[in-house]
């Protein structure tokens, strides 16, 4: 039997779920799911200092709201857990004492101010520092000591555990959407594995448990292709079999420069996480005396955007099925989903084509549906009246939000440019609706066939172009050039309001 495919999704909660990560944790399950295979969540909760309060809470939200489930996570449970890695320090610990055996790791006392002017001094000489093996014998470490004073220093100081990066070689590997990469060792330094208050670093707690926990793919943001060459090594260094890499493109402003940040979405309107995050009040603003403020930062759920259709969105970031077809479902992209049909140039975000995208999941919704997701949004709109109103404006919406606020004139009076009635107005129009609104009357029985006769009938009579007619009808009705079909909205308001907003303007 061959071995199942597993996959991990191993986010840092240092902070909300970005739609870049999000788009990671999707391209982990497209994978996982359509080759029957495994997904893990994995939370690398090692850094202390960049934890940030109520980050895990908002990545495991944002995943679940999406509809992206895990097989195995610290909540579900599974046979390779713990699943955050601050609960397996023991582990790492065993590791590091391995690679320290074996050669492939030291410990190290530099003093930061030491390795500081280190770095100083080789930039005013336009150079970069690197501790590897050009110098490591210069510096401060058990590679240039002897045994017993590495105990006693260990004992009694600070220390970090470096990798020993094999000097002036080439490390080749491949990734499955760059293809083979050859990395000289010359230029990557002995980083930093474990460190003295007991926890590793990303790299050896990455590796580790990818190893552990039987990953089969990584599959991560380009932002981690630097950090390719040293995991492959200490992969090589543990003699394990490494997993299979793919490396996704990065994710850029609209404009196409840089990558996408929470700012970008700020300045221009739209949400980068699924969720709605509150920043923490800055603690250095606050000192300053500047005045503390909360950042809430609205998410897509908020802004009224659908699960699958940001689904659909993520997914072309970087990747395509070819042909014309835009709009897919989770289950139709499972179907779909290849790693080899991911492209490495970065993908700009386009938050007009998610609008697009979205209205396009809203349109493939039954009524009934529909109904049930806008409802707990919009309780300003009468729950009996609901159902007809979104009937008359579902091929209209964009998103799911403040749906009254948008389509104000079905349930209020709206105010009336003049200078528009004027340009609608003709004597035929006007002789037409006249007489359309007396037959009208209050008769409430009408339904939208026999009011569109009714019309049609009296522009007839009066040698009125009906589309003049109903251009008059919609200004009155409307205020403006738009919205629904007329005849469906005079259905709506009723014939008595229909009546009321047309007399208006007959003199
Ligand atoms: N913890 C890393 C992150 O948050 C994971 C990188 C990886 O997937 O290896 O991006």
């Amino acid at each position: 039997m061959t071995k199942k495919n597993r996959l991990r999704f191993a986010p840092s909660p240092t902070g909300p779920l970005h739609i870049g990560g999000l788009r990671t944790a999707l391209f982990n399950y497209l994978f996982a799911k359509k080759t029957g295979g495994e997904l893990v969540l994995r939370v690398e909760d090692t850094d202390q200092a960049r934890k940030v309060e109520k980050s895990q809470e908002h990545i495991e939200n944002s995943l679940a709201w999406i509809g992206i489930d895990f097989d195995e996570s610290s909540k579900t449970g599974g046979q390779f857990g713990p699943y955050n890695q601050s609960e397996r320090k023991d582990i790492y610990k065993k590791h590091v004492n391995v690679l320290i055996e074996k050669g492939w790791a030291y410990y190290a006392f530099d003093k930061k101010e030491t390795l500081d002017f280190h770095r100083l001094d080789h930039e005013k000489k336009g150079k970069k520092f690197i501790y590897n093996a050009h110098n490591r014998l210069k510096l401060d470490n058990s590679l240039s000591m002897d045994k017993k004073d590495v105990e006693e220093r260990i004992q009694k100081e600070g220390y970090v555990v470096r990798f020993k990066t094999p000097s002036e070689t080439n490390v080749v590997f491949n990734d499955i959407i760059r293809g083979e990469i050859l990395v000289g060792t010359r230029d990557i330094d002995d980083k930093i594995l474990f460190k003295s208050d007991g926890m590793p670093t990303y790299h050896l707690a990455n590796v580790v448990d990818d190893h552990l926990m039987e990953i089969t793919h990584v599959i991560r943001g380009e932002e981690w292709l630097p950090s390719l060459a040293l995991h492959v090594l200490l992969y090589r260094a543990f003699d394990w079999q490494e997993p299979k890499f793919a490396h996704l493109p990065l994710i850029l402003k609209p404009t196409g420069k840089g990558k996408l940040s929470k700012r970008d979405g700020a300045k221009l309107g739209f949400p980068v996480y699924a969720l709605e995050w509150e920043d923490a009040v800055n603690p250095r603003r606050e000192r300053l005396g500047e005045k503390a403020k909360d950042e809430i930062y609205v998410g897509f759920k908020e802004a009224g955007y659908l699960p699958s259709a940001l689904i659909n969105y993520m997914v072309f970031l970087g990747w395509s099925p070819g042909g014309e077809r835009e709009i897919f479902s989770l289950d139709e992209l499972v179907n779909e989903f290849t790693l080899e049909k991911i492209n490495k140039s970065g993908a700009k975000f386009d938050p007009q084509k998610l609008l697009w995208i979205n209205s396009q999941h809203i349109q493939g919704l039954s009524t009934d549906k529909l109904c049930e997701v806008c409802e707990p949004k919009n309780k300003d709109i009468d729950k009996d009246v609901l159902k007809s109103f979104l009937t008359l404006v579902q091929p209209r919406l964009e998103t799911i939000n403040n749906l009254k606020e948008k389509f104000l004139y079905l349930f209020e009076r709206p105010a009336t440019d003049e200078g528009l009635i004027k340009k609608t107005i003709s004597e035929e129009v006007k002789q037409t609706v006249s007489a359309f609104v007396l037959k009208l009357g209050a008769d409430k029985s009408l339904g939208g066939q026999e009011i569109r006769k009714l019309l049609h009938d009296c522009a007839v009579q009066n040698s009125a172009k009906f589309g003049k007619v109903m251009g008059f009808c919609r200004a009155c009705i409307v205020g403006k050039m738009e919205g629904p079909d007329v005849i469906e909205m005079m259905v709506f308001i009723g014939v008595e309001e229909t009546g009321h907003r047309l007399k208006k303007f007959l003199g």
